[in-house]
This record gives C-alpha cells, sequence and structure tokens, in this order.
C-alpha cells in the first residue's frame, strides 16, 4: 500500500514525475490541476478558472470536496499518487481527517526542490496536452512539433504559464504551500529531492524514495 504525496512549486517536475511513478507503482496519478483543467465548461470549471488564470488557488472548500470524492473511489482503494494537493495546511488538515476515516496513513511525500530561475525558465517554455502529458520545448520536446507524442492532440501553453501568472504562483506557493514542508517534515514522512537533475536521474532518487 503506498499513498504518495508530491509536493514541490509550480514548474519542479511533480506531474512529469507522478505519471512516471504511477506506471511504475501501478497507482492513479491524481492531478488537481489536471481535474480542474478538464472542468472546463462546466460551473466548477469556470469557478475556477478565474482562480487559475491569474495563478492564483482555488478555494479549500472546493479542493477538499473534490479530492474526498476522488480519493473514494475504487481505483484509490490502494495506492495513490497525489500531485497538487495538498496546497494548503487547510487542505493538509482535511487530507488528513480523510485518510483517518479510511483507516489509512500517508506513506511518502516526496518534496521536489528547484530554485526559482529555473522553474520561471521551465514554465514559461512548458507546452502540455489534455491528456495531461507535459513537455519543454528544448528540454523535453515532443517528437512532431505542437503534438502531443501519447495521443496525437495539438499542445497548448497554459494562461497561467505566463510571466505574470507564473511569478504570482510562485509567491502563493511560497505564502500558502511552502508551510507544508515542515508540515509533513514533523510528521516524519518527508524525503527532500533535488529537482535540477534530468526526468531519469530524478526518477531514479525518488524510486529509491519510494524503496527506502
Ligand atoms: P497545477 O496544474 O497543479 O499547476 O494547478 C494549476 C492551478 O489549479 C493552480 O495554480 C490553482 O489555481 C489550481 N489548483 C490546483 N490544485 C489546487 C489546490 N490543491 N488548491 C488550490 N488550487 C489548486
Amino acid at each position: 500500500m503506498m499513498n504518495i504525496i508530491l509536493l514541490g512549486p509550480p514548474g519542479s517536475g511533480k506531474g512529469t514525475q507522478a505519471a512516471l511513478l504511477s506506471g511504475k507503482l501501478n497507482a492513479p496519478h491524481i492531478s488537481t490541476g489536471d481535474i480542474l483543467r478538464r472542468a472546463a465548461g462546466t460551473e466548477l470549471g469556470n469557478r475556477a478558472a478565474e482562480y487559475m488564470n491569474r495563478g492564483e488557488l482555488v478555494p479549500d472548500s472546493v479542493l477538499i470536496e473534490m479530492i474526498r470524492d476522488r480519493l473514494l473511489q475504487a481505483d484509490c482503494a490502494k495506492a495513490f499518487i497525489l500531485d497538487g494537493y495538498p496546497r494548503t495546511i487547510p487542505q493538509a488538515d482535511a487530507l488528513a481527517d480523510i485518510l483517518r476515516k479510511l483507516d489509512r496513513g500517508l506513506d511518502l511525500v516526496l518534496n521536489i526542490d528547484v530554485p526559482d530561475a529555473e522553474l520561471i525558465t521551465r514554465l514559461s517554455a512548458r507546452r502540455v496536452c489534455k491528456c495531461g502529458a507535459t513537455y519543454h520545448l528544448t528540454f523535453n520536446p515532443p517528437e512532431n512539433e505542437g503534438v502531443c507524442d501519447l495521443c496525437g492532440k495539438r499542445l497548448y501553453h497554459r494562461d497561467d504559464d505566463r510571466e505574470e501568472s507564473i511569478r504570482n504562483r510562485l509567491s502563493v506557493y511560497k505564502k500558502q504551500t511552502q508551510p507544508l514542508i515542515d508540515y509533513y517534515g514533523d510528521r516524519g514522512v518527508l524525503v527532500t529531492v533535488d529537482g535540477c537533475g534530468s526526468i531519469e536521474q530524478i526518477a531514479v532518487e525518488i524510486c529509491a524514495a519510494v524503496e527506502a
């Protein structure tokens, strides 16, 4: 049984590593950002988009309900990999409460550490697909320009991956999400990995932490 959280600033590679780990452990990859983006056009999606485009956090109440519903689904019964949740202390407290009621715990919180300057470079060159795949124009380009390797759909540049939103997201991360590093550190489940290497190097470090 493996219940894992990937923690780290936007652009740290959480999504990429969560997808790899999900394949390795055969555990569902739960990205709250992807769930919100896929809700585009619904009431939830429209409400969330206002916050997302500004680089702000969607209110805790919305996220807490969303993650509760998701974790109760059958595919999460044995393991899960959370990517982008929790992002605030109240979200972390709510998660602890949900897991307690299910008689489950958290096994590991992986904190991916990357300096700001590197994050800005990465995010502005990021291109994503509706299927959840992500690319970098220089370091991890798709085989055919502008097209997803996995599903063939057209890639797009997220509105919040533009300079002004990026800066806001980084400051929101520092204020609201970074305190979770101490929160999980105090609970003895935190492992920090250096997020500056290649995708493969970081995946190796993450696997070592999972197997430890
Ligand atoms: P991400 O794809 O993880 O970078 O998330 C994109 C955006 O979705 C964030 O900037 C937030 O606006 C929103 N979002 C995703 N997850 C959460 C969360 N746990 N709490 C609040 N907002 C979130």
